[in-house]
């Protein structure tokens, strides 16, 4: 948050050089997290099982924080964050297929060899792939992922590889902590289990001493009314930005309850699904928070000494929507009526005039459902969280059209 006063510093390699030469180290390739290891964590405490360590975790806040990288891995059209911190890894999912092999050469550069918590933030292609891949190259203590099942080969295959590592996938309710490194994360979401699978989404809020991150895999507007909802802290300084910044996520609300100082979108180069879309590029460029892209960064890490953050490189700060054409889905008027509670900011650019010439037909998407509407109040749907967008955006995102008030 901007009243912790931080800034940027683009002295990593500066600050890594000095403390690889002062830990006697010969290389400095490993980055900030391998001179961690100088002082290892008991071993103990670094093992704890245990589902609710509640107190543990407010134990870590009390002692100063030690450093804590985290790294946004460029693994195209997906998601994959690793965390670094006293010797113990975390793993966020681990990207799609297509980035598998990338992401345990990734994580063997920094040295990994044992993952401490493996979390699947939900069991879709491009984020559960690639924990597959790290589950037979790493040893893994702890899996915990969303409480439903997929009827894929995917969740299978992920299942599969679990229990052949002899674990089970743990469902942690909301709210509960975990001791992680020289912090502690704690789940935010999911708080229930719907039909839509973004929506589950295991949602952390990751604490290093006054620095935080959220991670929120794929969680859709739902799942954010609930986070608003529950009383949980949700501020932070760094956002891992839903959805690869879809628009069916990041709402007004949530965001201004989170409140970021940076955000991070992980979405692949000229993806098909329009990535990040503009409304959610508005929403952040409006709020002036700084912005970093894995399609146009690569990889970007930070690196958390409890009250600062380094990050390796600048934001690029390109809020250009994933497609050129995207005009947005917020309309004119009406979508936020009375009841929500955020009113939206003052737009600092350019407003999402649907230009005249476009003819395109425009189409509502519930946060939870599959189908596209021609009315954002169909059957059950709750228009104040009908999703605008045209017909065949709705159709690039795999949704179809509904037999009740889609003649066709
Ligand atoms: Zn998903
Ligand atoms: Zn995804």
């Amino acid at each position: 948050m901007n009243k912790k006063g931080k800034r940027f510093a683009w002295l990593l390699r500066a600050v890594c050089l000095t403390a690889c030469l002062a830990a006697g180290l010969s290389g400095c390739g490993a980055r900030a997290g391998s001179h961690e290891t100088v002082q290892p964590v008991k071993s103990g405490s670094a093992q704890e099982q245990d589902i609710s360590t509640d107190s543990a975790a407010k134990a870590g806040e009390s002692r100063n924080a030690g450093d804590m990288t985290v790294h946004f891995l460029d693994v195209g059209q997906g998601l994959s964050i690793l965390v670094q911190s006293e010797g113990q890894t975390l793993l966020y999912d681990g990207g799609g297929r297509s980035a598998s092999s990338f992401t345990v050469a990734y994580l063997e550069r920094q040295g990994v060899a044992e993952i401490d918590y493996m979390i699947s933030s939900h069991y879709d292609e491009d984020h559960v792939a690639g924990l597959i891949g790290c589950l037979n190259a790493f040893d893994v203590r702890q899996v915990i992922g969303a409480d439903y099942e997929q009827d894929t080969k995917i969740y299978q295959s992920f299942m599969n590889a679990v229990e052949a590592e002899g674990l089970t996938v743990l469902h942690p309710a909301v709210g509960d902590s975990f001791d992680f490194g020289s912090g502690s994360f704690t789940v935010l979401a999911p708080a229930s289990i719907g039909e839509e699978d973004n929506g589950n989404s295991v949602v952390i809020r990751l604490d290093n001493g006054e620095n935080s991150f959220l991670f929120t895999g794929d969680a859709n507007l739902d799942s954010e009314a609930a986070m608003c909802a529950s009383g949980l802290e949700l501020s932070c300084d760094v956002l891992s930005v839903s959805h690869h910044g879809s628009a069916t996520a990041t709402g007004w609300d949530f965001l201004q309850a989170a409140v970021p100082e940076y955000a991070v979108v992980s979405c692949g180069a000229g993806n098909s699904y329009g990535h990040p879309h503009k409304d959610v590029c508005d929403r952040l460029e409006a709020m002036g928070i700084p912005l970093f892209r894995t399609d146009l960064q690569g990889t970007v890490t930070v690196t958390s000494d409890g009250t600062e953050l380094i990050w390796d490189q600048e934001p690029c700060n390109d809020y250009s929507p994933g497609e050129e054409g995207d005009t947005g889905t917020q309309p004119q008027s009406s979508k936020k009526e009375a009841g929500e509670s955020g009113q939206e900011p003052p737009k600092t650019g350019s407003e999402p005039q649907p230009s005249g010439a476009e003819q395109e037909n425009q189409v509502w998407i519930s946060v939870s459902g599959s189908k596209y509407h021609s009315r954002p109040d169909c059957g059950t749907m709750n228009p104040e969280h009908a999703v605008e967008m045209t017909e065949t955006e709705a159709a690039a995102q795999g949704y179809e059209p509904c037999g009740r008030c889609f003649p066709e």
